[in-house]
């Protein structure tokens, strides 16, 4: 693949640079191209006039073109209006152009109809997209091609305009009118050609991060509780007036979506406190405020090109976000993305939003930089030269950046400590109602639920079954307290064992020492006085290794409506002590 860069002026110059050009391509025997149009200039009757000097001197030839916040040549902003020529070198490379027009077709159609031609194109190996900048949310769309071959890379842009706040753009193809609502589309493939594409963000989460509690599809309204545009407010001092898109632009939302990171910025204050995003914003979803520290852009930038580095590309498309361009203006706009000019020739434009599949999503960015390396043929074994940054310009880091630095280390330490005292709070919360030695309730807890399910006895019928192990003085004095204790924590694990994945029909608490009380809801006494006994015989089978199998006694009682925590409890009570007086080893209910 071989890229020709030609600038449009006016039409005449444009005329006579094509027909040289035209000429140069018959004699070095080159024929299979495309044309893409990149312009700043929105004019129907400027692009119109682009476009048919391209049909005419070059007729059978496809081309497309979109409006852009600046174009970029070779890693460098181009000229107004650039016309970039893409000639493909292999035989078996193939492409194609199809633009869908948004104001006679739904997204749903639109899509399918992609879908589709993926489905009739065995070649495809890549889709760019190249959209206006959408009415609603990107997400249909993009989830709308879900189910293109796993295969196939998906990246694309935005169309903008110079001015990043005007919502104003246009796409256009040959087939295609010019448009202001429409999607375009190239399909690449062929057994020769290969793809590769990354995104670079750099951005920098700040500050301490926020829940989506309350949102509808791409309009946020809430975030842990308070109104989205509050958030911005408070945290970023910005106002609810005509700056504010462009004084949010530099502090997206960060945030995993589809497992990967994505900056969302928004793009309007809405009346109710809520902001316009480009995409829906799913409820619970995990966000934070990010702003762009040129360091971590330039580290980014060096890790994540590797990639495409070691692709080897014929040449680079690249999209990068308008509001990346801004950043980088008290430097250069193309700072960031200099680096790149090593690797291959390459294209593109500041775009208003862009497109990436990543682990078989395709997701819309904003603050992103997308580049798709493509070449026709295996790597060769050049040696690439090894990127280099501007290092050395950044060693001194700007006031700001440490400022951020130091906002960020310490949210992050703050959600640190949240976090170990919320797990404090959860095992002091865990020791005020559980026995240590038994992990059973410990009296005081079951007796709250008894005391609970009494509130209740007109609705619901429970029982309550007493435990106490037979002769275990005995067993202390003979065996140890060790093993008693064992005896102890055998009998607790048998109430567990009644107790798992029935947490709403039982619960079993430690009442002291070697007695036990089980709580049966909506059980009868008969009921109670079955499971008491077989309990009673499991534990009876129960064989320790160093003593003889142990037994208990149980009293059962089923709750009344006049009865108070004391008078249940001294009933089964009265029911234990029967059971021990007449032989132990039993079930007694009263
Ligand atoms: P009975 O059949 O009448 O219940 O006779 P018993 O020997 O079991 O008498 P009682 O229930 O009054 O005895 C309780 C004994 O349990 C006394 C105490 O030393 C022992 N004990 C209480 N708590 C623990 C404990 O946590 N571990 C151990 N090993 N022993 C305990
Ligand atoms: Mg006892
Ligand atoms: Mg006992």
């Amino acid at each position: 693949m071989k890229q020709f860069k030609l600038e449009y002026t006016d039409a005449e110059i444009f005329n006579n640079k094509l027909e040289e050009f035209k000429t140069w391509c018959n004699s070095n025997n080159i024929f299979k191209m495309m044309f893409q149009v990149y312009s700043e200039v929105l004019e129907t009757d400027t692009l119109d006039a682009v476009c048919s000097v391209i049909k005419r001197i070059f007729p059978g030839t496809l081309y497309m073109g979109c409006s852009t916040s600046g174009n970029i040549i070779d890693c460098q902003l181009s000229s107004v209006i650039t016309v970039v020529c893409t000639v493909f070198e292999f035989e078996s490379t193939q492409f194609s152009i199809s633009q869908y027009d948004l104001t006679k077709d739904s997204i749903d159609n639109i899509t399918a109809s992609i879908v589709e031609e993926t489905r009739t194109w065995s070649w495809v190996k890549a889709i760019e997209i190249f959209c206006t900048i959408p009415e609603n949310s990107s997400t249909r769309f993009c989830d709308g091609l879900k189910d293109i071959r796993q295969d196939i890379q998906i990246f694309g842009g935005v169309a903008c305009s110079d001015d990043i706040t005007s919502d104003l753009s246009c796409v256009f193809s040959k087939g295609g009118e010019y448009s202001g609502r429409s999607i375009v589309i190239i399909f690449y493939g062929g057994d020769d050609f290969y793809v590769d594409s990354i995104n670079v963000t750099g951005w920098k989460p700040l500050g301490r991060k926020f829940h989506v509690t309350k949102s509808d599809g791409c309009i946020l309204q809430e975030l842990d509780g308070i109104r989205a545009y509050d958030v911005y407010h408070k945290y970023l001092n910005i106002k609810n007036d005509e700056n504010f898109f462009y004084n949010t632009l530099e502090f997206p939302l960060f945030y995993e979506h589809n497992d990967t990171t994505i900056l969302r910025t928004p793009v309007a204050s809405n009346a109710d406190g809520s902001i316009t995003m480009t995409s829906d914003m799913d409820i619970g979803s995990v966000v934070r405020i990010s702003y762009g520290d040129p360091g971590t852009i330039i580290e980014s930038i060096k890790e994540d090109s590797k990639k495409i580095y070691n692709f080897q590309p014929d040449l680079l498309h690249i999209f990068s976000c308008a509001a990346r361009r801004t950043f980088w203006t008290s430097k250069e706009p193309t700072y960031e993305i200099y680096p790149f000019k090593d690797i291959s020739p390459s294209s593109g434009f500041f775009s208003h939003g862009e497109f990436l599949r990543t682990k078989g999503n395709l997701n819309q960015h904003n603050v992103t930089l997308v580049i798709a390396g493509m070449r026709e043929g295996n790597k060769d074994s050049k040696t690439l030269p090894f990127i280099q940054t501007g290092e050395k310009e950044l060693s001194r880091i700007p006031l700001v950046s440490r400022l951020a630095t130091f906002i960020s280390v310490t949210s992050l330490e703050l959600e640190e400590i949240n976090k170990k005292l919320e797990y404090a709070n959860d095992k002091l919360k865990t020791a005020a109602i559980i026995d240590g030695l038994t992990g059973l309730y410990n009296r005081k807890e079951i007796q709250t639920q008894i005391e609970n399910k009494l509130s209740h006895i007109k609705s619901e019928k429970f029982s309550i079954a007493m435990f106490d192990i037979d002769n275990f003085k005995q067993v202390n004095d003979t065996y140890g307290h060790q093993e008693g204790d064992s005896v102890i924590i055998a009998l607790a694990n048998l109430l567990h064992n009644e107790q798992a994945g029935y947490a709403d029909k039982f619960s079993a608490g430690r009442w002291g020492g070697e007695e036990f009380m089980l709580l049966l809801n909506n059980t009868d006494i008969s009921a109670a006085a079955l499971i008491a006994d077989l309990i009673r015989q499991c534990f009876a089978n129960t064989n320790f290794p160093e003593i003889r199998p142990q037994t208990i006694s149980i009293g059962v009682t089923q709750a009344r409506e006049e009865d108070s925590l004391d008078t249940l409890c001294t009933r089964v009570d009265t029911a234990l002590y029967k059971a021990k007086k007449t032989g132990k080893n039993k079930v007694v209910v009263i």
